[in-house]
């Protein structure tokens, strides 16, 4: 590096000293459009006036020009301060960079060249051998400027060579700061180091977390937009579309970038670190692409609050946030400028064109004929409001103008023993004697307090402003706020139009995830800001936005999602669909078992009914009557109370009717069986017999189920078969249920096979088949329920119960129906039937309980006989002993 330096120094200097070598013979080497304005010193100054153009010099720049001037202006007031300098005038040679480094290159040379001048000039003949006629320009002593960084680094690398002083009033590069390449360079506004840090600050104070960046192509954008990323490399601020703008970008290159930008939806915002063309093209690229009010800018200080980046699409800059280097407007300047006309500013060879764009009008009789609208200057128009803004680093060059003369003077005053005017020992001083004052001067200037540090900065420090929509519909630059190490910002300035001005737009990767339908965040892999929504499993609550946590059984996540509450137990309601059809059932076989015990009640004392053996009848239907009742302890709420009733009912009813079923089968089997070897009726089956048998079967299962009370207490629990359903119910395993009912079964089972045996006697209207029948459809609805109960647990509960209640009701309906239905029958329509038997038709008295004597078959089979009766008479009001009736009275008919 250092060699390719030295390299295009000498090169330089050779063409400055051919170029010199062509002056001085009167060979104009083409017109240098500069401004000249004599001294005894003279400083260089280098100005934006016009834009980079594609092939050299592009629009004008307003901006530019007032900088230019206001270079003028400060010399103007230096040379007029009695105590700056006295005595002595400084002068000015400023030429316009075009906003290009190859450009200012080349206007450098006029500066070296002025140096050069120090050559002795009688050691030049030109080749016609004539004198050198040509007035050399005086030596620069030192340049402000230049503006954009790529200009001042390329200047710098020059003037450096010649050791000419540059203090920039606008180049930020914090390239610049390298003071071992360029080490004749300061400038009066900080680096963009700092101003990284602010656009860093601004983007976390409006909760940006995905964010675009866009630079110019050079030291400015791409130096700027790298301090940027690798500040936020400390915080949670994730970039995302990272783009560069060639130097020899074409519109289409603007357009792709805007679909570039426009690809993450979400990502609104766009930092630029770019120069005020770029900008431009970029905010017209948008329009292009309809998608005004999209993007939200954040501008650095080569937008700051210029009027050219916006020009002609303010909706598009609607909203930007743009930062600039804090200093005060000098209103000096404003009064200064304004004052100027094309007649007393017209020594500036670019000022008509100035006054041309400002007033939209031309000076050129000759250019109004190629014009449809043609207005010719009048030299009186006025600057207004709308035509005269003082552009935003204006105090920047009056600073660095004044830098040079604080520096010259602190010179004069050592050199020149405080005598005014030159001295040989100050014009003698060369570039190195006046950095080295340069660097340590201290004064109070229009941005403050000039004072350079170790690098030849000056400590950061911003305005912020934003670009807003006024009232009055014309848009302007709002200061929103400062950054002076730290941001502040004042919100109540801050805007973004629109319906609802106060709402900050979004720039994130992912949107926030729907916390009340339960979604959390998933980082999507390897993007530290992007984020898929995922749904917390039902069961769970969100700890935060990026975790769910299970709630704790018996708890459901709440409406919300931010915490649980307890489920509400469910229990079979009576009004539910699965508890009225068992409940209207048992509540109609309530009714009809209410009705044949009336029934038997009222004929009592009929054949029928007395041969039926009453009291196992009246057991039996009340058994029956208990059967259907347990359907509603297996409805009612669960609590104590009713699973207590629970768990006595549902095995006691069925074991009180299977009871007396069974006995009685097992009577009637019993006589039949002994009435085969004798005439001698076997023990226990009188009635009382009956009934003891009877209610010590019952009696075995009443004390099972009070051991069961006693060593597992009823109680109702809540259990939990799936995350969201909480069930009361009573603490009753299935297994201990069955084991409750087993009893009953056996009864059920043993009852049947009596059943069997004796399922062909015809007595008492053959009692004997409809019982074996019932029987049989007990059996085959128990064993059906069984399997079907245990298989239904896992599902839900409301079936299961509903299916024990039906199985209770058609158990009891079947014994209903088929044990009591034909003896109502007959005692209700078939009265004839209900009557004593004759003579011949009398039963045996030990069959008197199963309704008839019945004699089988050696082949087993059993036929009805007419037996003769050895039983006592008694009288036939007797309720409860069989042994006290009359045969006739026990006797029925086949
Ligand atoms: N700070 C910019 C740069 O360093 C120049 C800004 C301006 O000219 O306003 O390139």
């Amino acid at each position: 590096m250092g060699i390719s330096l030295a390299l295009a120094g000498v090169l330089v200097m050779l063409l400055a000293v051919y170029d010199y070598g062509i002056r001085l013979c009167g060979v104009s080497a083409g017109p240098v459009e500069s401004v000249r304005l004599d001294g005894d010193v003279v400083l260089g100054g280098l100005f934006p006036v016009h834009e980079n153009g594609i092939n050299g010099c592009g629009a004008f720049d307003k901006g530019g020009y007032q900088r230019l001037e206001a270079m003028v202006y400060a010399l103007d007031r230096i040379n007029n301060d009695d105590n700056l300098l006295p005595g002595i005038q400084i002068g000015a040679y400023i030429l316009d960079t075009c906003s290009r480094d190859t450009y200012a290159l080349e206007q450098t040379m006029e500066f070296v060249t002025s140096t050069i001048t120090r050559i002795d000039l009688n050691a030049f003949t030109c080749p016609n051998g004539s004198v050198p006629a040509y007035q050399p320009p005086q030596p620069t002593v030192g340049v402000v400027g230049a503006a954009g960084s790529p200009v001042s680094t390329m200047v710098a690398n020059i003037l450096r060579l010649f050791k000419i002083p540059q203090v920039s009033y606008a180049s930020t590069s914090p390239e610049l700061s390298d003071k071992s390449r360029y080490d004749y360079f300061l400038r009066v506004v900080p680096p963009d180091t700092y101003q990284a840090q602010a656009m860093l600050d601004i983007v976390t104070a409006l909760g940006w977390t995905y964010v675009s960046t866009v630079a110019s192509a050079g030291n400015y954008g791409e130096n700027g937009i790298s301090t940027f990323r690798n500040l936020s490399r400390s915080t949670d601020i994730c970039l995302t579309v990272m783009e560069v703008i060639p130097r020899d970008a074409t519109d289409g290159t603007f357009d792709k970038l805007v679909k570039y930008l426009s690809t993450i939806e979400h990502a609104r915002g766009v930092v630029t670190f770019a120069s005020e063309t770029d900008i431009r093209r970029l905010l017209a690229a948008v329009a292009r692409a309809n998608m005004t009010g999209h993007f939200i800018w954040i501008g650095s200080d080569d937008w700051g609050t210029k009027p050219n980046p916006v020009e002609g699409q303010e909706a598009v800059a609607e909203g930007s946030i743009t930062l600039l280097p804090a200093r005060i407007p000098d209103k000096g300047f404003d009064e200064y400028f304004t004052s100027l006309t094309p007649t007393n500013g017209s020594s500036r060879v670019w000022f008509q064109e100035y006054w041309e764009r400002t007033f939209h009008c031309t000076f050129d009789v000759f250019e109004t004929e190629k014009l449809d609208n043609p207005k010719l200057c009048t030299g009186e128009e006025t600057f207004s409001d709308e035509t005269y803004e003082q552009e935003g680093k204006i105090s920047f060059v009056v600073d660095a103008v004044y830098a040079f003369a604080h520096a010259l003077n602190r010179i004069q005053g050592e050199l020149c023993n405080g005598s005014a005017g030159l001295c040989p020992e100050f014009m003698n001083v060369d570039g190195h004697s006046l950095l080295d004052i340069l660097k340590n001067i201290s004064f109070g200037g229009s941005t403050g307090t000039v004072r350079f540090n170790r690098d030849g900065d000056r400590p950061g420090s911003y305005q912020l402003y934003q670009f807003q929509k006024t009232e009055s519909d014309d848009y302007r630059y709002v200061p929103i706020g400062t950054w002076v190490d730290k941001l502040s910002l004042n919100w109540t300035h801050v805007s973004w139009g629109g319906s609802d001005p106060d709402r900050i737009p979004e720039s994130v990767c992912s949107l926030p995830c729907d916390i009340n339908k339960g979604e959390k965040r998933k980082k999507r892999p390897g993007d530290e800001c992007c984020w898929l929504c995922v749904n917390c499993e039902s069961y769970q609550y969100l700890v935060d936005e990026w975790h769910c946590r299970n709630c704790t059984l018996g708890y459901q996540p709440r409406r919300d999602r931010r915490g649980c509450i307890e489920i509400p137990a469910e229990y079979l309601t009576w009004d539910s669909p699965w508890a009225i059809p068992p409940t209207l059932l048992a509540i109609i076989g309530i009714a009809c078992t209410m009705f044949i015990i009336v029934i038997f009640v009222r004929f009592n004392n009929t054949p029928i009914i007395r041969a039926s053996g009453r009291e196992l009848c009246y057991v039996l239907l009340f058994g029956i009557l208990a059967t259907y009742m347990a359907v509603f302890t297996l409805i009612a709420r669960p609590s104590t109370l009713t699973c207590c009733l629970r768990r006595m009912m549902l095995g006691l009813s069925v074991v009180i009717s299977f009871s007396a079923l069974y006995t009685k089968t097992n009577r009637v089997y019993r006589i039949f069986n002994s009435g085969k070897r004798s005439v001698r009726r076997p023990k226990y089956t009188s009635p009382r017999s009956q009934m003891v048998i009877c209610f010590g079967l019952v009696s075995v299962q009443l004390v099972g189920a009070t051991l069961w009370l006693a060593i597992d207490p009823p109680q109702a629990i809540k259990t939990f078969p799936s995350w969201h359903q909480a069930i009361l119910e009573c603490a009753v395993t299935d297994l201990s249920l069955v084991l409750s009912l087993s009893y009953a079964m056996v009864l059920i089972v043993m009852c049947t096979v009596y059943a069997f045996k004796t399922r062909k006697m015809p007595e008492n209207f053959n009692e004997a088949k409809f019982i074996a029948f019932a029987m049989y459809t007990t059996c085959v609805v128990w064993v059906a329920f069984i399997p079907i109960y245990i298989g239904t647990s896992s599902t839900d509960y409301k079936i299961q119960q509903t299916l024990l209640c039906l199985c209770f009701i058609v158990s009891a309906t079947v014994t209903l129906g088929c044990i009591f239905v034909p003896k109502i029958y007959i005692v209700m329509f078939a009265p004839q039937k209900n009557k004593k038997p004759s003579g011949t038709m009398m039963l045996n008295s030990r069959m008197r309980s199963t309704c008839g004597s019945i004699e089988g078959k050696p082949n087993g089979e059993m036929k009805a006989q007419t037996l003769s009766t050895s039983a006592a008479p008694v009288s036939n009001t007797t309720s409860s002993d069989f042994e006290s009736r009359t045969p006739e009275e026990e006797a029925t008919r086949f």
